[in-house]
Order: C-alpha cells, then sequence, then structure tokens
C-alpha cells in the first residue's frame, strides 16, 4: 500500500500563511530586503548555517538550560554547563555548518568563553527564579486590522524582558536601541498581552565575541505609544506587501553578507 503524500504547499497558501502571522523575525528580514524574505520564507530556499550562527545558537541553547534550571529551583553548576554546552555543540540538527579546517575548535572554545562570561558577569545569582523562560507567546491584533504576532520570550526577571544576543562588535546603546526596535517592541506587546502588565523595562544581553569576551548590558524603557505605533505601521506595510507580492530586492551594505547573493544576482 502506498503511503498518501500530502501536497506540498503552493506559494499562494505559503504567503496567505504569511499573511496571518508575523514574527520579529519575518518582519525585520522583509524591512531589511524583501527579496531575502521571498527566498528564505516564500521559496524556502536552505543554505548552510554559519559559524557564527552556531556559536550564537549554542550559547543560547546553553542559557536556556541555565534559566530553566533557575525556575525549577535546581541550578546548574559549571561542569553542568559545560556538557549542556558539549550537548548542544554537537547537535547541529538538519543544517550542518561546512567548517574550513581547525575552525570548528577555535569556535567551540570562543562560544564556551562567552557562557563563562555571562554566568560571571550577569549579576543573576543561580539561586533567583525567574518569571518565565523560552516561553511561546502569541496575541491576535485582527481588531487593529494586523496579524497575530508571534515570539518567544527569552527571559523575563523582575518584570523586565531579556534578550540574548551575541555580536562581534561592542554595540553602541543608542544604536542597538534603534536597530533591535521592531523586536523589543514585539516583546512588549507578547509580554503585555499575556500578563495584563506592562514591562518593568528591556535589556538587551550581548555577548560581545573579542579575545577577552564581554557582556555588555542594555537597558531600555518600556515601550513607548510612539514605539508601538511605529510597529503597527510596520506590520501594515508588510500586509500590503505580501499583498502585492512585493519581493523586490534592496541592494546595500546588507549584502556583503547575504546568502541568497548569487540567486539575487539572477532576479530581474
Ligand atoms: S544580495 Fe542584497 S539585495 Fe539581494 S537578496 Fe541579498 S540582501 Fe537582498
Amino acid at each position: 500500500m502506498s503511503a498518501i503524500v500530502s501536497p506540498a504547499p503552493t506559494g499562494v497558501e505559503i504567503i496567505g500563511e504569511l499573511q496571518k502571522k508575523v514574527s520579529a523575525s519575518r518582519l525585520n528580514l522583509f524591512l531589511q530586503c524583501r527579496l531575502k524574505f521571498f527566498f528564505r520564507y516564500v521559496a524556502g530556499l536552505k543554505k548552510p548555517k554559519t559559524a557564527a550562527l552556531h556559536v550564537g545558537g549554542t550559547v543560547h541553547s546553553v542559557l536556556k538550560s541555565w534559566n530553566k534550571a533557575r525556575w525549577k529551583n535546581q541550578p546548574l553548576t559549571l561542569k553542568d554547563l559545560h556538557d549542556e554546552y558539549s550537548k548542544a555543540w554537537a547537535d547541529a540538527g538538519d543544517e550542518p555548518v561546512q567548517w574550513e579546517p581547525g575552525e570548528e575548535d577555535t569556535e567551540k572554545g570562543t562560544g564556551w568563553r562567552l557562557v563563562e562570561t555571562y554566568i560571571r558577569e550577569s549579576n543573576i545569582t543561580a539561586n533567583s527564579k525567574p518569571e518565565a523562560v523560552e516561553v511561546p507567546v502569541e496575541t491576535d491584533l485582527h481588531h487593529h486590522g494586523l496579524p497575530t504576532l508571534i515570539g518567544v520570550l527569552d527571559l523575563v526577571q523582575a518584570g523586565k524582558i531579556i534578550d540574548y544576543k551575541t555580536s562581534g562588535q561592542t554595540p553602541n546603546a543608542e544604536k542597538v536601541a534603534h536597530t533591535t526596535e521592531v523586536q523589543t517592541s514585539i516583546y512588549a506587546v507578547l509580554y503585555r498581552d499575556a500578563t495584563g502588565k506592562r514591562e518593568n523595562g528591556i535589556e538587551l544581553h550581548h555577548l560581545v565575541k573579542l579575545k577577552n569576551p564581554k557582556l555588555v548590558i542594555t537597558a531600555l524603557e518600556p515601550m513607548s505609544e510612539q514605539q508601538q505605533t511605529r510597529l503597527f505601521h510596520l506590520m501594515e506595510a508588510y500586509v500590503d506587501g505580501l499583498e502585492r507580492r512585493d519581493f523586490i530586492p534592496s541592494p546595500g551594505l546588507q549584502c556583503m553578507s547575504c546568502e541568497f547573493f548569487n540567486e539575487c544576482r539572477l532576479w530581474s
């Protein structure tokens, strides 16, 4: 007996789903370059994971374990964390990294030093209990004529929304507040809808990959009304753009690191 295989969704169906639900990564990518958004989310083109993404993902996964253990009042030792790190590093999922010779050991050491730096410098003690860890949340905004917002909150502690980032450069507080505003505003909307409370603030915890790694914490005020209005306008532009199938390229500095560069050169 042959298995019944569901047909792959058509472009129209995929775009329909993208119009119903939007996340920070979808909206940010659409705003950065609509053709890149098309390649990733509509055409579903897969590319090998970069070393930087693998390091960031592994560090993120270990900090998630650390926070979950605090939430359960079963804090992890540094040795437990190192074991978690080794496991997470080996699990590249279905997108393995194409390492250059010798590169993997160096990057693995860099990632572990970032975890050690965070545990040492974050001032979050092992026995302090967070309010939420890696919680998937969604908010229906159809009464504003907008799609459902979806996202995952990394950590909520003392009423503050905390988001982890890894970076190769020390972030500038004012610029990073601007460049992450879509994401932080989305988190604030999600948090307020889920809890019925306004957040006490938002913190970006950047782990910077220097020879001597460091943690830079950028503390932001709660989302303002103006920021929420800006976010809703950007969401409107997203919905309209998808409706019009507006997937034109946005050539610029971001193309230097675009994984779809070759496909883009063929676009007409
Ligand atoms: S190369 Fe540049 S313009 Fe082309 S898809 Fe990538 S980011 Fe967009």
